[in-house]
């Protein structure tokens, strides 16, 4: 697979040679969040790549945020704990009206402000988003939220949580997917006045939780979009949310195949390793690996 953004990779790489594999085996024994690596990723910038310039960000592309988030995975380091970051404030960024971008993503983009939640999936559920039932009634300038969200990651390491709720029941949606509306909760002000959110002990220390909405109020002004809209919203986000994680994947693959690959001469790849992925329309799909002397 042939490499570009070589400049921002060298200098991921270079960030993350901060963080050694002792680092990240003391985080997973105390089950502790990577906040030092987190601070400096956002210090240099990395985590706010996709926001425009005019918002405070380098308004770069998906293929430097991929280069990103390989690197780190590659490095032996784990992005999980903050990928959402670069990727959250998408629905925001396409579907916010120009006050809450102006209000919100220019301290998103300094890592101010945390927008590394976002709370779809349920109890009743998963994979068919449809099924939601957390539901959110108007009430004056508020909307009064109440019900239950289940993997939700880094809510307790987030200022603001992208959540998707019912407005219409589905039985009185003209389609199942309409009638879904997306808020911005103010995580800082909702705990504790009618959220609650419990860890779920998870491998590989990934921060999630489950949530409980009992009369949490979110004001008007924090419907992202059109009411009834937000499927559409929340999809749009996962294209994005989906290709950078498959990004971290191969990071995944080249950092265990580096560490483990062995050659005859000595046991390890002393030259260039290539690590070429074969899509499903080749003969033979998977990963293809390969040890070269260094030229
Ligand atoms: C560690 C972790 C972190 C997560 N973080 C978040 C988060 O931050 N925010 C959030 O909203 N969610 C999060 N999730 C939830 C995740 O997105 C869901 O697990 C996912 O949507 C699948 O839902 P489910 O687990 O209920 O599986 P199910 O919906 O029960 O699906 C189980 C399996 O059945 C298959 N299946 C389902 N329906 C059909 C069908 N009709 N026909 C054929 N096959 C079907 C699915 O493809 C899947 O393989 C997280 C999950 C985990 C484990």
């Amino acid at each position: 697979m042939s490499e570009t953004h070589t400049e921002i990779r060298d200098a991921v790489r270079r960030l993350c040679g901060q963080f050694p594999g002792p680092y990240w085996r003391a985080k997973d024994r105390d089950r502790a969040y990577p906040s030092e690596f987190v601070a400096a990723l956002t210090e240099a910038g990395f985590l706010s790549v996709l926001i425009p310039e005019t918002y405070g960000g380098s308004g770069l592309g998906l293929g430097a945020a991929t280069a990103v988030l390989e690197e780190i995975h590659r490095s032996g380091c784990n992005g999980g704990a903050c990928h959402a970051q670069m990727y959250t404030m998408g629905t925001l960024l396409k579907h916010g009206s120009e006050g809450q971008k102006q209000s919100y993503l220019p301290k998103i983009a300094t890592g101010e402000l945390r927008l590394q939640a976002f709370g779809v999936t349920e109890p009743g559920a998963g994979t068919d988003t449809t099924r939601i039932t957390t539901f959110a009634r108007r009430e004056g300038d508020d909307f009064i939220v109440n019900g239950q969200k289940i993997w939700i990651s880094r809510a307790e390491h987030s200022d603001l949580m992208v959540l998707l709720c019912r407005t219409t029941a589905r039985d009185e949606s003209v389609k199942s997917s309409d009638g879904m509306s997306v808020l911005l909760v103010d995580l800082r002000q909702a705990v504790g006045n009618g959220l609650t959110i419990r860890p779920i002990r998870t491998m590989l220390n990934h921060a999630t939780t489950e949530l409980f909405f009992d009369d949490l109020r979110v004001p008007v002004t924090h419907l992202i979009g059109q009411e009834g809209k937000g499927f559409r919203y929340i999809l749009d986000g996962m294209n994005a949310e989906r290709i950078l994680i498959a990004a971290e994947c191969i990071g995944d693959a080249k950092f265990l195949l580096i560490a483990h690959l062995p050659t005859p001469r000595n046991g390890r790849c002393s030259g260039v390793l290539s690590v070429q992925i074969r899509g499903s329309s080749s003969p033979s799909p998977g990963l293809m690996c390969r040890c070269a002397p260094r030229t």
